[in-house]
């Protein structure tokens, strides 16, 4: 640090420099994340100093965290309790604000594994959770914090996780299964109805990670069963940051039932609260602020539009690689491609070097993986196919 603060002139002049090495989005393919809607940036700033971490101190804040929670819940099916004498209405969900996709999965396998250790009759040794092959990297963090052994169930031939296969793995030390409802690489829906069954047969906990998918697949034209009308599921990830255009970061963590989040629950003594069930300790409320702002300000018709302009677009990119010869994996499920290419780690190397695309890869199968975000244009597409045509022909 330097021994005198800089001017404002420097430091904004410093800061200009960094940000001219950032990407803006521009010829990004391959980020599930976007701009923020001005909205919720407006909003970010105004509540800049909020910390949610001390609710006493900041009960506004709270209360558009709380009103974040009731809004997903109603988006994704929540239960209805009734509210005696009362015109209201009330769902059973609850949950908080974290910082992403990655805490809300960590968080929802602690939540289970708090309940089962206190509760499970014969669980003998280690406990683990069945996740499909497909589950996002952040299940091996899980692993690895947790001491809970992570079995990977294999996908079928649609990419979606193979039932026979989960079941395979379950034994007397289970303690849940998980279902990606918009897996990160294939954008594919596990069957959830179905691994509800399995889990309710087996008295085992659902989590849904829908941290892409949740502000996807309402929106769709016809949306597959992923939230809390399936009954088997018993919390669901779904991410603000991503396609709910809030600013990062921005993930939200809901539970069915108030049991589990009650058992993430530790003693605050020197706080204006009692006690605290979040991961972190200071957590800010600009988040709460973006995120309710941009979803009250949209709407559900805003994100539908938002939804369906991504699907123009995947289905623009998709037919007209097919008239380039390029093949999807898979019939796009949501606004995410899988493009089959010869040799797609040479083909990613050589768009970011000579054409400035950002790409990514699958894992198994290697292919391209492109994701079609509201800050890519048709003219884009157009654009990106014939360099793609010029990589792969050299
Ligand atoms: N789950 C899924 C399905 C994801 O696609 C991602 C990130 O892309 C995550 C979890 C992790 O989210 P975050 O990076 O916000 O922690």
């Amino acid at each position: 640090m330097n021994v005198q603060g800089l001017s404002e002139r420097e430091i904004f002049s410093y800061l200009e420099n960094a940000k001219s090495e950032d990407t803006d989005y521009y010829r990004v393919l391959s980020s599930m994340c976007t701009h923020p809607h001005k909205i919720a940036a407006e909003a970010h700033r105004l509540f800049i100093e909020a910390n949610l971490g001390d609710l006493g101190l900041f009960a506004g804040a709270c209360k558009l965290e709380q009103e974040v929670v009731r809004m997903l819940g109603e988006l994704l099916h929540a239960p209805l309790i009734d509210v005696p004498s009362a015109d209201s209405y009330e769902y059973s969900v609850c949950g908080y604000l974290t910082t992403g996709g990655t805490e809300s999965n960590i968080q929802a396998v602690r939540g289970m594994k708090n309940l089962i250790t206190t509760g499970k009759k014969g669980l003998k040794g280690t406990p683990n959770i069945v996740i499909p092959e497909s589950a996002h990297f952040s299940f091996d963090k899980v692993a690895d914090m947790m001491g809970i052994q992570v079995r990977r169930a294999s996908l079928d031939s649609e990419f979606k996780v193979d039932l026979a296969s989960v079941e395979s793995h379950i034994d007397a030390n289970t303690i849940g299964l998980v279902g990606i409802a918009g897996n990160t690489e294939f954008g594919q829906v596990d069957p959830i109805d179905k691994l509800s069954e399995i889990a309710l047969e087996n008295e085992l906990f659902l989590h849904v990670d829908a941290a892409f998918g949740g502000f996807v697949i309402p929106f769709l034209e016809k949306p597959q069963p992923f939230d809390f009308k399936v009954p088997g599921v018993t919390s669901i990830a779904i991410d603000p940051h991503k396609m709910g255009l809030s600013t990062i970061p921005s993930g939200v963590l809901l539970f069915r039932s108030p049991s589990v989040l009650e058992s993430l629950k530790v003693s605050t003594p020197y706080l204006t609260t009692k006690s605290q069930f979040t991961l972190t300790g200071t957590r800010t409320g600009a988040s709460a602020a973006a995120t309710c702002a941009v979803m009250k300000y949209l709407g559900h018709e805003g994100y539908r539009k938002n939804v369906q302009y991504c699907m123009q677009l995947t289905t623009k990119l998709v037919a007209e690689a097919r008239k380039v010869g390029f093949e999807p994996l898979l019939e796009p499920v949501m606004n995410v491609v899988a493009l089959k290419v010869p040799n797609p780690d040479l083909v990613r190397e050589q768009l970011l070097e000579r054409f400035g695309w950002h790409v990514s890869i699958t894992r198994t199968p290697r292919a391209l993986r492109l994701v079609l975000m509201p800050h890519n244009t048709p003219e884009e597409i157009i654009i990106f196919l014939q360099d793609l045509k010029k990589v792969t022909a050299a």
